[in-house]
């Protein structure tokens, strides 16, 4: 893609409601677009990155098993009321009536719908346990929509479902759901730690919250800073295996204010090992049995002849949201670096452009040429303005790498740069090599 042509509308000035720098930034680098309160348009750049971000959960999801579904954005709310939630759900849910004056809904969540589908197509314990998941978008009428994509109303989610026989099947697709979680956020650039949440009636240890560390998050946390130092690599997808990465990771001390206890903090974690810092919750993961199932009738046939409630646990990943987290937790120094898995391209060229000399921008589009055939999607800056301006606003689009055909460039050696480090004189041969492998 030549820059020229990409349609990324990037501004100087930063409106005055934006607060913190992923919102700010993605306003000056034209990733979106406010249509209306906590409601955006994702223009290309945003778009793209997105879509990776949502391609690498999906992958992580297909790992444990879980099976990709799409369930619609709009619900009757006859399911509701069968579940109770219709009343109880408040002001956030946007309700609409159709043209027959039947009331919808846009879904903010998807667990009736899910259970409805689940109660008419399975009955029996032969063919549990279940994961289904799908990637949609989301409406819940915040009261105070804020920080960008951080706090929409309108946002894009995976949402999955676990279907079991019993508390223990249950504690598996859970324990799967926990490992894929952290597998993605680690894919994905980010350290996010997992911290026991508010259970509710069911109570055990069956619900966490997953939250990267970053300045401007909602949460306050404390944790012990081994927890990041849990390698995967130890851990395989059997269910063994599963629960001992479960035990590993709930040996480290981690709490969020509401279930902070300082004395235990300065007892289990010496000072050098303690995390005191604001995060950002990424996805929430939940087990709740049959709280929908019940009301719903989501019945199923034991072995032994019995109807009972099918067991189920919900498990979200803010999909939007990880866009501005991403940015949270990269942006530092005015330089934003994409993590390479999602960066919306693999390399910019940034070519010196000068009247009356068109040869870096002949070679630049050699070399264009050249990664393209070997798959490497390549940005070529062939915008003419100067240097200086262009690594500045490089610096805000965030591509990791750069080739910078400018006054060091010579012969077949060329400028290549990794954002926050010093550039080197390479081959173009070295260069493809590098931008294959990192
Ligand atoms: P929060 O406490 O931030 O409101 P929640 O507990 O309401 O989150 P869930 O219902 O568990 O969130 O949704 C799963 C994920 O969806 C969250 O972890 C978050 O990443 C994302 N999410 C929730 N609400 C929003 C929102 N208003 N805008 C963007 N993303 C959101
Ligand atoms: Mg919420």
């Amino acid at each position: 893609m030549y820059l020229s042509k990409l349609f990324i509308p990037t501004t100087k000035d930063v409106p005055a409601e934006a607060k913190i720098k992923s919102h700010q930034l993605m306003l000056r680098t034209g990733m979106i677009k406010q249509s209306s309160a906590g409601i955006y348009s994702w223009l290309p750049m945003g778009f793209k990155i997105m879509k990776k971000i949502e391609q690498i959960v999906r992958e992580e999801q297909n790992l444990v098993g879980a099976q990709e579904m799409l369930m619609p954005t709009i619900q009757s709310s006859e399911i509701w009321k069968e579940s109770g939630r219709y009343e109880d759900y408040g002001e956030e849910m946007l309700r609409i009536k159709d043209r027959q004056g039947r009331e919808m809904l846009y879904g903010p969540t998807n667990e009736e719908l899910v259970t409805d589908i689940f109660r008419s197509s399975i009955k029996s314990y032969k063919s549990l346990p279940q994961i289904l998941y799908h990637i949609q978008w989301k409406f819940r009428d915040e009261i105070r929509p804020r920080f960008g994509v951080m706090r929409c109303r309108e946002f894009y989610m995976k949402d999955a479902y676990s279907f079991d026989l019993n508390d223990d099947e249950a504690k598996k697709s859970y324990n799967k759901m926990f490992y894929s979680y952290i597998r993605t956020f680690n894919r994905l650039g980010l350290k996010a730690i997992p911290m026991a949440a508010e259970t509710g009636p069911i109570g055990g240890d069956l619900s966490h919250e997953f939250i990267i560390l970053a300045d401007t998050g909602e949460s306050q946390i404390y944790a012990d800073k081994r927890i990041f130092e849990i390698n995967l690599d130890n851990y395989d997808y059997s269910d063994n295996s599963l629960k001992k990465m479960r035990n590993d990771f709930s040996l480290m001390y981690a709490a969020t204010d509401e279930k902070f206890n300082s004395n235990e903090f300065e007892k289990k974690v010496k000072k050098e090992n303690q995390i005191k810092t604001k995060g950002i919750e990424v996805g929430h993961i939940f087990y709740f049995g049959d709280k929908y199932s019940k009301p719903l009738n989501g019945l199923i046939d034991t072995q032994d002849g019995k109807k009972v409630a099918v067991k189920m646990g919900s498990y979200g990943i803010g999909v939007s949201r990880l866009v501005g987290a991403t940015i949270e937790a990269n942006f530092n120094n005015n330089v934003m670096k994409w993590p390479k898995s999602i960066s919306p391209f693999d390399v910019v060229i940034i070519p010196s452009i000068s009247k009356n000399n068109n040869e870096n921008i002949q070679k630049a589009e050699k070399i264009y040429k050249d990664l393209k055939k070997q798959n490497i999607d390549a940005l070529l800056d062939d915008v003419d303005e100067n240097m200086s301006n262009k690594f500045k606003k490089h610096d805000l689009i965030g591509i990791p790498y750069q080739i910078i055909l400018g006054s060091k460039s010579v012969n077949d050696k060329i400028e290549f740069k990794e954002l926050n480090y010093k550039s080197e004189l390479l081959s173009l041969e070295d260069i493809k090599s590098k931008l294959k492998n990192k």
